[in-house]
């Protein structure tokens, strides 16, 4: 299936769906960081639940960054999310692997922790930020984010992600689903909606089976209304030129240092792993515009 977002309405309006499949673009993250197999779920469930919530922003000014730590093995996972379904992220250790061994899948629980927060930072561009810290519930991420939604957002939500990755670790199929009550949904949408969790398959599975994202979304609920689709990615919008303004930012001595000590510098950017190297003269012209900027 072909990555992608879908916004519908069901209920008669009182409950909204987000459905997305994220398999290229959790692929593109794992080639991109060397994640292992944990670490893919890991990071896969939260850029799935960053691509839905991106595509609630209300514009391209606006932005959210998702941080979550749980004091586990793969430290802070972090992920930026914008209005238009582009996604970036990484976690602080690629390289970890757990399996429950009862179940064979993979723990993203134990990689992540439950001893920590998971928040969101909703950036609205001119105006200020807004922010949401919740206390981890079981590191699964899926249920972090309902509770978060409910509780943070004030919003009663079912979250529903997979990744599933091949024994060559290559991901095979990676989605989520959110759906949310709106202030107006009865007790009876609540029933319907608890009856549909209960025999959902888990989201890799139908990602993995299932011909489309329309097919999935239509087969939830009797009067699915869709109201949007559009297409996501990862995507990092690091450049040169952003390297350069945060080489500004960096003390007058440690610039000095890399043109005089080292002759050059290589700086990665952690959301995409790229790397840029800067050379001596490059560094120079970039101190002798400051001195010029500062004067
Ligand atoms: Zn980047």
């Amino acid at each position: 299936m072909k990555d992608g977002l879908i916004k519908a309405l069901a209920c008669d309006k009182r409950v909204r769906i987000y459905l997305c499949a994220t398999t290229a673009l959790v692929d593109e993250a794992r080639k991109r960081h060397d994640l292992w197999p944990t670490a893919s779920a890991a990071l896969g469930r939260t850029l799935s639940v960053g691509v839905m919530m991106g595509s609630m922003l209300k514009s391209d000014k606006e932005q959210l960054t998702i941080q979550i730590n749980g004091n586990g093995p793969i430290g802070t996972i972090m992920v930026d999310a914008y209005s238009d379904g582009h996604v970036r992220g990484f976690v602080g250790e690629p390289h970890v692997h757990y399996q429950y061994n009862d179940t064979g899948k993979l723990a993203v629980g134990i990689a992540v922790g439950k001893d920590g927060y998971l928040e969101v930072i909703k950036d609205f561009g001119m105006k200020d930020n807004w922010s949401g810290k919740v206390a981890l519930q079981s590191g699964e991420i899926g249920e972090d984010f309902a509770y978060y939604f409910t509780v943070s957002e004030q919003t009663p939500s079912a979250v529903s992600l997979g990744v599933l990755v091949n024994p060559d670790h290559q991901v095979q199929a990676a989605g989520g689903l959110l759906i949310q009550m709106m202030p107006d949904a009865t007790e009876e949408d609540i029933v319907k909606t608890e009856a549909l969790l209960k025999t959902l398959p888990p989201m890799s599975t139908l990602i993995n089976e299932k011909e489309s994202l329309r097919e999935i979304v239509s087969s939830l609920y009797d009067d699915v209304e869709i109201l949007e689709e559009m297409p996501v990615e990862f995507r990092c919008h690091c450049s040169k030129a952003t390297i350069k303004r945060m080489i500004t930012t960096l003390p007058k001595e440690e610039r000095l240092a890399m043109i005089h000590e080292d002759h050059g510098c290589e700086v990665t950017c952690h959301f995409c792993n790229s790397t840029y190297q800067l050379s001596e003269a490059e560094l120079r012209e970039l101190e002798d515009f400051l001195e010029r900027y500062e004067k």
